[in-house]
């Protein structure tokens, strides 16, 4: 197997969220009844003409920028006619000879090393309906809603050489993309969709193989166990002096394998011409610069900043921006309370648990920063422990209450009544000899056994501090 190398190239499929759709004002929202959201324009009736949604073309300039790309002034679209039951048209608009970018690049990091890959084009097409087949029918639907979304193209060199290394450019790009504010890049909605191109060569050698074209993956990881099967059948079969055709494959999660769906057709048997219904026209300098100006922060600059102006680690840092809208609140939690790195442990460690643990997203949790600044003010103040203010962090989230009527609630304010803390520990200290003669003899363990003994006992309430005061003073 370490005979061939692996060569990859990514085609990434983004819906730009525009409120309205790529070449006429149909709304673009997600869901809507079947066939609810089109127009002459959209559902390809004769005489109906495009016009070009200027929303679309800044979002697509966004991105061509934040992916490095040289932005070509002169736009242009053309037809690539094809027939299908989902394209109403029998062509779509897209880009041919002149994408709207190109020569772009995205570094990823492998085994801290940082690798770049070069992204060859960019270019703006139009999502095509969609088609509904039930097994139990012997007919099918199709529904127009998404024809005509506008779609943006994100295309590779094939400079991806090994399935990790595509996991790691398909991770950042879509944090990238994220920090635009251009998709919700979900690829379970299909609003991100990725086609993996993939062949092998014998090392050394300079020309490309003959590579299949992957497809129907609907995650990263889908996108990762789909080229390792077909690493592995093309390293078989080339093992076996037997040849590749190139062909498109679609990936069978239920049965981890790729199958041939067709052969690959080529550019030209698409009849690409110009789109005569839209005139190209010219996008000035100055205007690509504005959109350049107007780029919000992306994740890595957030990075950088929240170890600078925050004083966080990079694993933090790295942790909190991975999700924008768990970085948005917890600066938003810095407004109430500035103890940056408190925050970011509460968000890090027991707020991502519970958001784990429940499948949810921080905007979907009900937990205002208020609420969770008032639970780690009653910490720091020594009205609750840690451990009791993770047990009322779940109970706020499971009966939407608010801290402070938990903990009255349930009597759980910490104990730091000395009386009622010294008839824990003398309890403690009687049930535990060896650990009094271990403290004496001067290991510093035995009394933190000794403070987590008082805890259990007070049903986690006891202020440790406290409590390892009382300790030390009667031993
Ligand atoms: P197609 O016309 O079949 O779509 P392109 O040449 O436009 O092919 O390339 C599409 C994608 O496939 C690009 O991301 C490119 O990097 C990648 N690619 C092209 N040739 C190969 C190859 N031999 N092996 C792996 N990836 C390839
Ligand atoms: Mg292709
Ligand atoms: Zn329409």
């Amino acid at each position: 197997m370490s005979e061939f190398q692996v060569v990859i190239g990514l085609e990434v499929h983004l819906q730009l969220f525009t409120n309205t759709k790529a070449f006429c004002g149909c709304s673009t929202a997600f869901g809507k009844v079947p066939n609810s959201q089109t127009c002459p324009v959209c559902l390809g009736l004769p005489g109906s003409l495009p016009v070009l949604n200027k929303k679309v073309l800044e979002y697509a300039i966004k991105v061509a920028l934040a992916l490095s790309c040289q932005v070509n002034e002169f736009v242009k679209f053309d037809r690539k006619n094809y027939y299908y039951p989902d394209l109403p048209k029998n062509y779509q608009i897209s880009q041919f000879d002149l994408p709207l970018a190109n020569q772009g690049f995205l570094d990823i990091e492998i085994k801290d090393t940082v690798k770049r890959i070069r992204i060859r084009r960019v270019h703006l097409e139009e999502d095509a309906g969609k088609l509904i087949h039930d097994e139990n029918k012997d007919f099918s639907l199709v529904d127009y809603n998404r024809s005509g979304i506008p779609l943006l193209e994100i295309v590779s060199e094939p400079d991806i050489n090994s399935t990790q290394e595509a996991y790691e450019y398909l991770t950042n790009l879509k944090l990238i993309l994220k920090y635009l504010d251009v998709s919700d890049c979900d690829m379970e909605k299909g609003s991100l969709r990725c086609d993996a191109n993939i062949s092998l060569r014998k090392f050394g050698e300079k020309q490309l193989g003959v590579k299949a074209e992957l497809k129907n993956m609907n995650s990263f990881k889908a996108v990762k166990q789909a080229l390792q099967f077909e690493l592995e059948r093309q390293s078989h079969l080339l093992t076996n002096n037997q040849t590749i055709i190139q062909e498109t494959r679609l990936w069978d999660a239920h049965n981890q394998v790729t199958v041939a769906m067709r052969t690959k057709e080529e550019s030209q048997d698409y009849r690409y011409f110009p789109e005569p219904d839209l005139v190209p026209f010219i996008i000035s300098k100055e205007e690509i610069e504005k959109i350049r100006n107007s780029l919000p922060e992306s994740a890595k600059q957030r990075f950088l900043r929240f170890i600078k102006v925050y004083g966080l680690s990079e694993y933090d840092a790295n942790l909190l921006i991975q999700d924008k809208d768990l970085s948005l609140y917890f600066e938003e939690c810095l407004k109430l309370f500035s103890q940056p790195k408190r925050i970011c442990n509460w968000i890090t460690t027991s707020l991502l648990s519970e958001l784990n643990s429940r499948k949810l997203q921080i905007r979907e949790l009900n937990l205002s920063p208020d609420d969770l600044v008032e639970l780690i003010k009653f910490v720091d103040q020594g009205r609750i422990s840690n451990l009791v203010a993770k047990e009322v962090l779940t109970q706020m989230l499971d009966n939407r209450k608010k801290a402070s009527t938990i903990i009255q609630e349930k009597n759980l304010a910490q104990l730091s009544d000395v009386k009622e803390l010294e008839s824990f520990c003398e309890e403690v200290i009687k049930e535990n000899p060896k650990s009094i003669q271990d403290f004496k003899s001067g290991k510093e363990n035995a009394l933190m056994f000794l403070v987590g003994c008082v805890m259990r006992k007070s049903q986690g309430k006891a202020n440790p501090k406290i409590a390892a005061e009382i300790l030390k003073r009667r031993l």
